[in-house]
């Protein structure tokens, strides 16, 4: 293992594109106190065949861009001070199931309440295409083992979704960069929030195949576009 004090990361991708990595997780690391109570939940920046991610049991304000852990695809800790989170196998497999650019973890509060009645969230608002047409309900299975991270995997894949609840447990949200999957989440708690809110009054009424599709169609040129600016 490389400490990173030399400057470099001991790893085989490219060294000053898994430095920015690491600096970009630890400057969003904060932002995940806005979604996970205390230290739980973890992140992590993909850059070629390794990953940044935050570390195991530390405040999100405690360390810096030379703790942070550089892992690879494989599971081996290749640079950063501290050790990594402990949902690394959750990471790698994903990673290797979809190669997204970002993961953000979090046991959020209106996530987590689906999470321990064993429901999915299903297509109750149109936001919800911003992750896929709904987000499924990975099997229970201990925290940081290769049982969950295969049951996140599998449930991500089955309705092709870039989020998943983890039963029991909190949520998993992916995204080509940490920023978007960062809001990604903040959109999928709310979702939960509205789900969990509509339910407690009636049935709510969610949006079909056709209109989801549609709605994909119509976010491709959703917000500013190239000629606009
Ligand atoms: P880590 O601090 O090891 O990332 O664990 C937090 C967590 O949410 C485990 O599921
Ligand atoms: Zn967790």
């Amino acid at each position: 293992m490389n400490d990173g004090s030399d400057g470099s990361d001991g790893s085989d991708d490219d060294p000053a594109r898994l430095r920015a990595a690491r600096e970009t997780v630890a400057e969003y690391a904060s932002a995940l106190s806005e979604l996970t109570p205390g230290r739980t939940g973890n992140l992590s920046v993909r850059e070629g065949d390794a990953f940044a991610v935050t570390p195991t049991g530390v405040a999100y304000d405690a360390f810096d861009a030379a703790d942070v852990p550089v892992v690879g695809l494989d599971g081996e800790h290749l640079a950063g001070r501290m050790a990594p989170s402990s949902e690394v196998p959750m990471h790698t497999g994903i990673y290797e199931h979809a190669r997204p650019g970002a993961i953000v973890h979090t046991h959020s509060p209106w996530a987590t309440t689906l999470a321990t009645l064993g429901l999915s969230l299903p297509p109750v608002h149109y936001m919800i295409v911003t992750v896929g047409r709904e987000v499924p309900l990975a099997d229970y299975a201990p925290y940081g083992t290769e049982e969950l991270a295969a049951n996140v995997v599998a449930a991500m894949a089955e309705v092709d979704s870039d989020a998943a609840i983890l039963a029991n447990h909190g949520l998993v949200v992916t995204g080509p960069d940490l920023e978007t999957a960062l809001e990604n989440a903040h959109h999928v708690e709310d979702l939960c929030r509205l789900y969990v809110r509509s339910s407690a009054i009636g049935e709510p009424n969610l949006l079909t195949d056709e209109q989801l599709a549609t709605v994909e169609e119509r976010f491709e040129s959703y917000g500013q576009q190239p000629d606009d600016v």
